[in-house]
């Protein structure tokens, strides 16, 4: 039976995802901002951080996808664009969680031929230890070392996703 510890609770991930969207309401306040999350696991957070924040916004998603069970594929594919005209608009990225950084590196190249004005990137969780591209993230609600998690949208084999929290996965 698969063990799941509690990482993060229901009410630190409202607590850090209000001060977030309000940091992102302050700094895009006179930007065109359209946040584009990264299906499927950002869409719990996506939903959860569009609502708080108060400038208005539009949002996008774009799929792409790394991951079979917890080892890295090293390949990345996209699954869907986005569909909102981007060039000239200030996007910001929104990513479950940045572990090598392959994929948020290959995402942002991609976006960038649409020439936005700007790109950032906001991720639920930046985890450290497998880090591989040196890639920044802007907007970080939470840092790990290391581990595999899930819960909150992030799955393992397409189940947990559901999950109101973050878990430490231990199989
Ligand atoms: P990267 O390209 O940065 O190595 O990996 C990015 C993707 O791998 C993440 O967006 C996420 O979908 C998946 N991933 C990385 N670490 C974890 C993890 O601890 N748990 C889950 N569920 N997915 C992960
Ligand atoms: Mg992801
Ligand atoms: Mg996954």
């Amino acid at each position: 039976m698969p063990e799941f510890i509690l990482l993060i609770s229901e009410q630190e991930i409202k607590k850090q995802l209000k001060k977030i969207g309000q940091k992102i309401s302050i700094d895009y306040k006179d930007k065109d901002l359209v946040l584009i999350g990264v299906l499927k696991g950002s869409f719990v957070f996506m939903a959860d951080l569009t609502r708080q924040i108060s400038i208005d916004h539009e949002i996008d998603f774009l799929g792409a996808s790394s991951y079979k069970g917890t080892a890295s594929t090293g390949q990345i594919v996209f699954t869907k664009k986005p569909d909102l005209e981007l060039e000239n608009r200030d996007v910001l990225l929104v990513e479950d969680i940045m572990d090598t950084g392959n994929t948020l590196l290959k995402i942002t190249e991609f976006i960038k031929k649409s020439n936005p004005k700007s790109i950032k990137i906001c991720a639920l969780i930046d985890k450290h230890e497998r880090r591989e591209v040196k890639i920044d993230v802007d907007y970080s609600c939470f840092s790990l070392e290391k581990g595999f998690i899930v819960g909150y949208g992030l799955d393992y084999d397409e189940k947990y996703r559901n999950l109101p929290a973050i878990y430490d996965l231990k199989l």
